[in-house]
This record gives C-alpha cells, sequence and structure tokens, in this order.
C-alpha cells in the first residue's frame, strides 16, 4: 500500500516537472574543449535522469556479482546442513529400531557432514552400544564431557554403562558429578539416593533427601518415613561403632520423624535399656502398641525387666496388651508367653478366642499344636493342627511392596530386590507393587534410546 502510494506520488512528481519543463521552455548551451553543444532544457533534465538510472543499475549489478561467492557458499552450507540433519534424523529412527549398522551409517554420514555434534556423538554412542560394544561407546560419552552443553548427556551415558556393569561405586562418583551440574534434575536425585541406600552410606543419603525434597524432585510425603530410616540406620551404625549418646540420640529422632516407625520404637527401647531407663523404654513401646500392636513390640516389651523368668514375662505382656486388648496380637502375645511359661489353660483361653468362628492361621495352628502336645499331651491331635498348619492361610509378615518377598524381621533394604523402604506388616499376597517408591524403579529405562531430536 505504501509502496502504490509512493509511486503514485512518484509519476505525480515527474508530470509535474514534465509539464513544467514544457511550459518554461529554455536552451542549454555548453563549451568544451572547443566544442559546442546546444540543447533543450528538457532533453538536458531527460539526460542527466537517464545517466543516473544507467549509473543506479550498473552498481546493483555489481553489488549483486559481489555477493555471488558468498551466496553459493551459504547454500552448500544449507545444503549439507539439511543433508546432515537428514542423516540425524534417520539414524535415531534407525537407532529407536534397534538396527545397529544403519545407525553407525547415518552416524558416519552425520559426522562427515558436520552436523550437530551433540547428537553424531550420541548417536554414534548409541550404535555402538546397539553392537554390544559398551567400550566403543564410552570415548563418545567421555568427549561428551568436555562441553558445558554436553556433559550431562555424556554423564547420563556413563552412568548407564557403569550400571549394566554394576560398578555402583563409579556410577555413584559419575551420578554426583550430574547433580552438581542439574541438582533439580528427578532421576539424578533417585539414582543417587537408590546406590547410597544400597551401599549404606546413610548420612549422605539422608543429605540427597533433604536437598530432593527442596528441588521437588521427590515425593513430600515420603520424606518423614524415608528419613526416619535413615536416621534408625545412623543410630545402629553409631551403636555398632560404639557411640551409644549419638545412637540413642538418632534413635530419638527417628521415632519422632516417623512416630509409627515399629522397628524405630524396638531399636531405641533397647537402647534406653541398655543405658538403664527400662521405665522410658515402656513407655515407648506401650505409646505404639496403642496404636499398632506388633509382635515385635512384645518380645522388646518383655525383654525390658533383664530376666528370662517366663511366669515374670506373662505379667509384663499383661501390663502392655491390656492397652488394647481387643486386637489379635494382644490375645497372640498372652498365648505364647503363656505356651513359655506352662499356663496350659490360660493359653488355651487367649487361642480359643483367636481361633473362635474363623479359620485359625498357621501361627495360630502351630501354637494350638504345641499346646495340644505339651499341655495335653495328645501328640496326635497335635499333628492334626500342624497338618492344619499346613494348610491355613499365612500369618502378616514384612512384605516388600516392590517384589512382593516377605521377610520375619524388618530391614530397611528389601532383602530379596534390595528397595528401599518398602517392607509392609501385611497378609502376603496382595499386589501392591504399585505402592513401590520411586527410588527403587528402573533407574535409566531411556537408556536404550536415549537420544530426543533437538530443533534444528
Ligand atoms: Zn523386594
Amino acid at each position: 500500500m505504501i509502496r502504490t502510494l509512493f509511486l503514485i506520488a512518484l509519476l505525480a512528481v515527474v508530470i509535474a516537472s514534465a509539464t513544467w519543463l514544457a511550459d518554461h521552455p529554455g536552451v542549454v548551451q555548453i563549451e568544451w574543449w572547443g566544442y559546442r553543444i546546444t540543447m533543450a532544457v528538457s532533453v538536458l533534465v531527460a539526460l542527466v535522469a537517464g545517466v543516473s538510472i544507467l549509473a543506479a543499475l550498473a552498481y546493483r549489478l555489481w553489488w549483486g556479482l559481489r555477493r555471488v561467492p558468498r551466496f553459493l557458499a551459504a547454500r552448500r552450507r544449507e545444503s549439507r546442513r539439511r543433508r546432515g540433519t537428514h542423516a540425524l534424523t534417520q539414524g535415531i529412527l534407525a537407532a529407536a529400531a534397534g538396527d545397529a549398522r544403519e545407525t553407525q551409517r547415518h552416524a558416519d554420514k552425520a559426522t562427515a557432514l558436520r552436523a550437530d555434534p551433540t547428537l553424531t556423538l550420541l548417536l554414534s554412542a548409541q550404535a555402538a552400544q546397539l553392537r554390544g560394544e559398551e567400550e566403543v561407546a564410552a570415548p563418545f560419552f567421555n568427549a561428551m564431557l568436555d562441553k558445558p552443553e554436553t556433559a550431562f548427556l555424556g554423564l547420563r551415558g556413563l552412568i548407564g554403562q557403569a550400571m549394566r556393569a554394576g560398578s555402583e561405586d563409579e556410577a555413584r562418583g559419575l551420578i554426583e558429578k550430574a547433580r552438581d551440574l542439574h541438582p533439580k534434575t528427578p532421576w539424578v536425585a533417585t539414582a543417587l539416593f537408590d546406590l547410597q541406600t544400597r551401599s549404606g552410606k546413610w548420612e549422605q543419603a539422608e543429605e540427597t533427601l533433604k536437598q530432593a525434597c527442596r528441588h521437588k524432585t521427590m515425593p513430600d510425603h515420603m520424606f518423614g518415613p524415608w528419613r526416619a530410616i535413615l536416621l534408625l540406620e545412623q543410630s545402629r551404625a553409631a551403636q555398632a561403632a560404639g557411640h551409644s549418646v549419638l545412637a540413642l540420640s538418632q534413635a530419638e529422632r527417628a521415632l519422632k520423624q516417623d512416630p509409627d516407625l515399629t522397628a524405630a520404637a524396638v531399636h531405641l527401647a533397647d537402647l534406653l535399656c541398655r543405658s538403664g531407663r527400662q521405665r522410658r523404654a515402656r513407655n515407648v513401646l506401650q505409646k505404639l502398641w496403642r496404636k499398632a500392636p506388633h509382635p515385635a513390640l512384645a518380645t522388646a516389651y518383655a525383654a525390658t525387666d533383664g530376666g528370662n523368668d517366663p511366669l515374670k514375662r506373662v505379667r509384663r505382656l499383661k501390663k502392655l496388651t491390656a492397652l488394647n486388648a481387643g486386637h489379635p496380637e494382644s490375645k497372640l502375645a498372652l498365648g505364647q508367653a503363656a505356651l513359655d511359661a506352662g499356663l496350659w489353660g490360660e493359653a488355651r483361653s487367649h487361642l480359643g478366642i483367636i481361633a473362635d468362628g474363623r479359620a485359625p492361621s498357621r501361627r495360630v495352628c502351630l501354637m494350638l499344636a504345641e499346646l495340644e502336645e505339651r499341655g495335653n499331651g495328645n501328640p496326635s491331635r497335635a499333628r492334626e493342627w500342624r497338618d492344619e498348619a499346613a494348610q491355613a492361610g499365612p500369618d502378616r509378615a514384612w512384605v516388600c511392596n516392590h517384589c512382593g518377598a516377605a521377610a520375619q524381621t524388618w530391614a530397611s533394604l528389601c532383602g530379596q530386590c534390595g528397595a528401599f523402604a518398602t517392607l509392609e506388616w501385611r497378609l502376603p499376597g496382595a499386589d501392591k507393587s504399585h505402592l513401590a517408591v520411586a527410588a527403587t524403579e528402573p533407574l535409566f529405562p531411556a537408556m536404550a534410546v536415549p537420544i530426543s531430536p533437538k530443533p534444528l
């Protein structure tokens, strides 16, 4: 629009000038080097205008010709870039399809065309990994460490290699470097936490957990329970090293962080008893028994008096179980204590209440078998209960929510799969694998095809 208006204005100026010159005719005479040229003013104006236009066109042509080599070079560069990008794209597709030969061919082509160096190195590494030649892939990942923009990607590749090779110490060192580069990347915090807990580096794991929760790379609701377990393990380590004061303070902090952690209550009670504070130890166990009775609490409570007298044990447990009298664990604890003390009638009474009207669990069947054998001298009836025990439903156990393995004693790491904080006191069998925490998930699910196309 502006261009059209400008042309109309220019045309108007030209017409006005021509009209003005026609209305004011005149003659111009030029004398130069013995020549005399006479011409009308309008002709002179037309000549000047024509020469100016020709000079402008000549300059334009010269300017254009000067740019031709640069233009041709840019065309060549653009063509090479396009072909490089195409080679990378094809290479990525070949890698995704698991075709090592095609991936390598496109990686070589991309290298020759000097395509994006990050993706070219990564593609070459991927081709080597697809061929199963990890040692060939490593130099490509190492080369990526030299540049700040590719260092993180290179570290990820090397971490994957170290993990697959089972070199956990090397992997931990590399992940710590990756964390320094990108502390807010979720998989870095998760992988580091996983390796630290697996190798029993509880203090470092606690620091990683704090950082991860600060950066929101781990679920907030897991902070308390996980930190409690890490503190409990630090307390156990301090106790093993003979630092009883530190062990006691760590155990107190663990139970404060997660008041429902049975193992922490049992451990704290044990430490308190060792320091002569039996009353406080019993209070700790009683507090948790009110909320969540557990056999380990009963065992720890009975041990607080330090003696092995079975009758004392029964009296002690009666005080504890009175706090949650209706709970089956209270009956079981009293039943077992009565059996150990030879109080057959009392044992029968407690076990009878549990077995009344419902199928007794394996643990109850075995206790009833013991009662028949030792209390009544009836081995055939005891055998029947043992047969029943073989058919009975399972008792509660520490079941791993990651792999489903059941254990009788609690541990911070599953004895089967090594997952952290996945043991739950429940009936085995129910699939709760969806509850498995992120820290135990496969660390590098994306490493098989780690390349994502970058906009070129
Ligand atoms: Zn497990």
